[in-house]
């Protein structure tokens, strides 16, 4: 068990910068996601972090140690990669067990780690297959028993759901974060995908362009992202986000669309200084649950839209909406929406919940007000 420290981490591949000057503290014990579309230097930071890779600049620590140019197998760092990297030649006890063989560990200790990891993956019954008779919910359990085997200080995994089907990817998501928290070893996991970092970790570390965004816990990241590419990133169908005018009225202030007021609170106005930025520009965010949908106008449902698109996904009803110019997703539940229209092109009225409004810099997409209604239990911390 390890803390993991990065400090002013740069990678360069000629003149293209990977990772530019990352700055992160993972607690010891932590479950922590890199999480990024793909390009934006996840994998060149785990390979950083596994001695695969040589910074350009910066320092790595692992339980205090600096181990920024030390090479992976003085480490003692255990790695699943998304090919698995099992030998084909061998059997499952003997891909287990090499690392064990490599460390000159005796037969009768072997046995009894390998045993250990195969009854806790659940994989006692196939010891004696080679890979290629496996399927691909086994391949990644032999492949984080090897991972398990060694005790080493941290785990690093990069992308090792990748082959599974949807169902055994729901399964292992939660099986995963139950393994790791019963064994407690500091662990980073690359993904791409959103809601396997949102129902998996203990904090996210948002990353674009090389950039570090955000660290935060998964509901910080949700209820108050640093910008708008982390407010889109994360939840599906992605968060709505338009320009806006901002306008005063009488002591408040609205959120001009195409002509249409949209009202919103005067006491998060107040808070957040938003009539300062009378006249001004701005990107509004609201998620597609907090868009309330009506037949008819009234006060609270003020924007006409028109129906682009309607999609049931069974509990609940997503549809797609030309409102103002621009195009706005709702997602209701199918009881609440069963008597309304299907029709392209059907007229509706649109209702932005005031408590669940986002404000963004339409210059760097930095959050400028956040919902009023999203209250994160910690702040997390902005990498430096
Ligand atoms: P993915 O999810 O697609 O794996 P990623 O976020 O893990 O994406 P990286 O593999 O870290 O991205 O790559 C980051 C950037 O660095 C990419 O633009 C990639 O092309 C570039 N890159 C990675 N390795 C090298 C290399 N050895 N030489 C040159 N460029 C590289």
């Amino acid at each position: 068990m390890a803390e993991v420290r990065i400090s002013s981490l740069v990678k360069r591949f000629g003149s293209f910068t990977a990772v530019k000057d990352a700055s992160i503290t993972v607690n010891d014990g932590e479950f922590v996601f890199l999480l990024g579309p793909s390009g934006c230097g996840k994998t060149t930071t785990l390979r950083m972090l596994a001695g695969l890779e040589m910074p350009t600049e910066g320092r790595i620590e692992i339980g205090g140690r600096d181990v920024t140019y030390l090479r992976p197998r003085y480490r003692n760092v255990g790695m699943v990669f998304q090919d698995y990297g099992l030998y084909r030649h061998m059997t499952v006890f003997e891909n287990i067990a090499y690392p064990l063989r490599v460390r000159r560990m005796t037969r009768t200790q072997i046995r009894e780690k390998v045993g250990d990891v195969a009854r806790l993956m659940q994989i006692t019954e196939v010891l004696k297959r080679k890979p290629d008779q496996l399927s691909a919910g086994q391949l990644q359990r032999v492949a984080i028993a090897r991972m398990l085997v060694r005790d080493a200080d941290i785990f690093l995994m990069d992308e090792p759901m990748s082959h599974l089907d949807a169902q055994l990817r729901g399964l292992m998501r939660a099986e995963l974060r139950h393994l790791q928290k019963q064994i407690g070893t500091t662990t980073i996991f690359v993904t791409h995908d959103q809601l396997e970092a949102m129902t998996m970790a203990d904090r996210i570390i948002v990353m674009r362009g090389g950039h570090m965004l955000q660290f935060a816990t998964p509901r910080t990241i949700f209820e108050r992202p640093a910008n708008e590419f982390v407010a889109t990133f994360v939840g599906e169908p992605q968060m709505n986000v338009f320009p806006v005018r901002i306008e005063a009225r009488g002591s408040g202030a609205v959120a001009v669309l195409d002509g249409t007021d949209i009202p919103l609170d005067p006491a998060w106005v107040g808070a957040n200084g938003i009539a300062s930025m009378e006249g001004r520009t701005v990107r509004l965010g609201i998620r597609p649950e907090h868009v309330a949908i009506r037949e008819t106008a009234d006060e609270r449902h003020p924007l006409a839209a028109k129906l682009l698109a309607f999609e049931p996904t069974g509990a609940e009803n997503l549809y797609v909406f030309s409102a103002g110019g621009v195009e706005i997703t709702t997602r209701s539940s199918t009881d609440e929406t069963a008597s309304h229209s299907k029709e392209f092109g059907a007229p509706f009225h649109l209702g932005l919940d005031p408590n669940w409004l986002y404000l963004f810099d339409p210059d760097d997409g930095r959050t400028l007000a956040y919902a009023a209604s999203s209250r994160a239990d910690d702040e997390g911390s902005a990498p430096a």
